[in-house]
């Protein structure tokens, strides 16, 4: 009896209500990408996160647990770029069958210079990092919705929905965020980081990261190439040094003693904090990270959000 009172409820919740729970399993090879799949999801989907918060996908290693999820999943969402250098490993090795996305699809990419990453690395990579620009943000929300629709048909009217109502704050804060680094003076808008994940944060939001490090966190930096940095900061008199939440920090705490620089905080660049922390989902990334940065308290958001932006 409790078995067809249950299988009914399954029923009238697939036929009828559109908000049930939890109809399609997604896999996310990153916590912030997990997000997004949650944010256009809602609870039709459960989403499981391979790489989780403060963890580095550069460096991840495949363990049996996610290639089981992955197995499972009906739909697995990837960012691209090269960022999961271990993805058709994973595909391959797991015999997965379902809708492999590639959320990073149509965005303007950053192509890696020589001159930002010195002369070890490999000049035709890509950068994978494009998540830090809100606008592509939205983007890979709209990538999303679109795979969303075509695995679940019946849910597609809710998660176009959620999408709508996701990009107009994505919106929102991007043009928060460029109001807000607008008032400050071009010369203070020079900034270090571990590894170079922000070139789509400086090219959307107009400031310059300098990193010793180069997409890559598997990359080590060469002796020459720290010398080099060193001097460019010191040259540039630059004073504004963060670290970020997945990468070793021991770099950076050398640059900085070596320079007399002082660390101002913690950017959170390929991985969302935990459910805690100052970072738990891809919008409060982008608050936190503007705040270490340039100092914006919480209430100036909810005063900028007042004046329209
Ligand atoms: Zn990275």
């Amino acid at each position: 009896m409790m078995k067809l009172a249950f299988a009914a409820t399954v029923a009238l919740c697939v036929l009828v209500t559109p908000t049930c729970s939890a109809e399609i399993t997604a896999v996310a090879s990153f916590s912030i990408l997990g997000d997004l799949v949650h944010q256009v999801g809602g609870d039709r989907v459960t989403v499981k996160t391979i790489v989780g918060p403060d963890g580095d996908a550069h460096a991840y290693q495949i363990t049996p647990t996610d290639a089981a999820d992955v197995a499972r999943a009906d739909i697995f969402f990837v960012n691209g770029l090269g960022f999961e250098g271990w993805m058709d490993r994973l595909v391959e090795s797991t015999g997965f069958q379902g809708e492999l996305v590639v959320v990073s699809r149509g965005v303007p990419t950053h192509e890696t210079t020589e001159e930002d990453f010195g002369d070890d690395h490999n000049l035709e990579e890509r950068d994978p990092h494009a998540w830090q620009s809100l606008l592509n943000g939205v983007l890979y929300v709209r990538n999303i919705e679109r795979a969303l629709c075509k695995v679940d048909a019946p849910g597609c009217r809710q998660y176009s929905a959620n999408a709508a109502a996701y990009i107009k704050e994505l919106e929102a804060l991007d043009a928060q965020i460029k109001y807000q680094i607008s008032t400050i003076s071009p010369e203070k808008r020079t900034v270090i980081t571990t590894h170079d994940a922000f070139a789509y944060f400086g090219d959307a939001y107009e400031v310059t990261f300098l990193a010793p490090e180069g997409v890559s966190t598997d990359v080590e930096a060469s002796a020459a190439d720290v010398a080099r940095f060193i001097e460019q900061i010191v040259t540039q008199g630059v004073t504004a040094i963060f670290v970020e939440n997945m990468s070793d920090p021991r770099l950076i705490q050398q640059i900085a003693s070596e320079t007399g620089a002082t660390i101002g905080g913690e950017l959170y660049a390929d991985a969302l904090s935990g459910p805690s922390g100052p970072a738990p989902t891809y919008i409060e990334l982008f608050k936190h990270n503007v705040r270490a940065l340039f100092g914006t308290a919480e209430t100036e958001w909810s005063g900028i959000a007042a004046q329209g932006f």
